[in-house]
């Protein structure tokens, strides 16, 4: 791009209301953030959904292993292989349920790797359109060719499977818990499907591990079954740490480690991190019910206060809460409107979101009182309704 068009391109963004900027933030505890001029926010916008990163076994863990360097030094083939990272790959393996796992420095590059190893030429990738944009960014790096089936559509998947010609292996690809509405996808047709069409399923859990099944396994606990060749994850979000994974078979795992780029060719997490989301991993197996039940119970809590009130919010299990708005520039408004009094959410529009059908976005976690949520729910109603 020549500059002057990165210059027009950012006016714009501007014009329409669509530039963004980072807002620096500090979390206090895990659901109170106070920026630079010292305005506090209740935050109902961070993925935190147990409270991890503020957890004192977690902060002390990392606390702990910082003797063993601020950084890791290295790729995990080379000098980078803390013993806190392979202890973190034998737990998650254990909490999944497979025979190994993989660490990635980052969900998303989790999705990349694991796509651009597995998925090659003559290959087939049939991924909902509504995945993670690591997904979609997994499936422009892979040698394979993509073929987008519509949101949750069992029948347009099939319809798919059945004609688009595939000489290689076909790979159905699909968000445990899609990030935007929250919605679960629907697992036992995507496993008969895959079954039936000889495919491999691979489930992105970043928003399900640690949120959804009875003791915060992800997808396949909620359904009660197997069938999932590949998990992603991630430890950013309910393990309070940073860093992705997949889970799978020993034999995947081994040829990621030695084939998947985003793996070989970038610095391995630190100790540090890697001790965080071990603690907070063990946290949660440890006691699942104390932080799982406390996060359903807010969740059923702030859906039950927006609902009570009219706002028109669809059901669902998760604790992420769009509330649907339409256009955009009300989105913006009353998320700012909320960011004004002290509540931080999010406005969800265009490109993320189809035209028309923008909304706020609320996530509940597991450190919410039931004062903040009530104070959040009155302001956001106030402002919803005031359109
Ligand atoms: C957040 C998220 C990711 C990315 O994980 P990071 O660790 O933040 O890079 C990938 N997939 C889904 C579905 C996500 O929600």
């Amino acid at each position: 791009m020549k500059p002057e068009n990165i210059f027009s391109a950012l006016s714009a963004l501007r014009q329409e209301g669509r530039l963004r900027q980072v807002q620096d933030l500090r979390m206090e505890t895990a659901s109170l953030g106070v920026d630079r001029e010292g305005k506090r926010y209740i935050v109902f916008n961070s993925n935190d959904y147990l409270g991890m990163t503020h957890a004192k076994e977690v902060q002390e863990a990392a606390a702990k292993a910082v003797r063993f360097g601020t950084g890791s030094g290295g790729a995990r083939l080379t000098s980078g292989a803390a013993f806190e990272l392979s202890n973190l790959e034998k737990e998650i393996a254990d909490f999944k349920h497979t025979e190994d796992a993989v660490i990635f420095n980052t969900g998303y590059m989790a999705n990349l790797g694991v796509l651009y190893a597995l998925a090659g030429k003559g290959d087939v990738i049939f991924s909902d359109e509504l995945n993670h944009a690591s997904i979609v960014d997994g499936c422009r790096i892979s040698k394979a060719e993509t073929t987008v089936y519509r949101h949750s559509d069992m029948a347009d998947l099939e319809r798919l499977l059945q004609t688009v010609p595939c000489e290689g292996q076909r790979f159905i690809v699909t968000d445990g818990v899609f990030s935007m509405d929250g919605d679960i996808c629907p697992l036992p047709a995507l496993a008969a499907l895959k079954k039936d069409y000889r495919a491999c399923l691979i489930v992105d859990d970043a928003h399900a591990s640690g949120v959804i099944g009875r003791t915060g396994r992800g997808t396949a606990e909620y359904f009660r079954m197997a069938g999932i060749d590949v998990q992603v994850g991630t430890l950013s979000k309910a393990f309070g740490a940073e860093g992705g994974y997949i889970a799978a078979s020993r034999e995947i795992c081994d040829y990621l480690r030695n084939t998947s780029r985003p793996f070989i060719f970038s610095t391995a997490i630190s100790a540090v991190t890697g001790a965080a989301a071990l603690a907070a991993l063990r946290l949660l197996k440890a006691a699942p019910e104390k932080y799982l039940g406390r996060l359903r119970e807010n969740t059923a809590y702030m859906r039950n206060l927006l609902t009570e009130t009219g706002v028109g919010i669809a059901a669902g299990d998760t604790p992420i809460i769009p509330v649907a708005v339409g256009d955009e520039k009300e989105a913006l408004a009353t998320a700012e409107a909320c960011r004004k009094e002290g509540i931080l959410l999010s406005a969800i529009r265009p490109p993320s979101v189809p035209v028309g059908t923008s909304r706020i976005r609320l996530t509940v976690t597991a450190m919410h009182t039931k004062e903040e949520m009530k104070k959040a729910a009155a302001i956001l109603i106030r402002h919803w309704r005031s359109k």
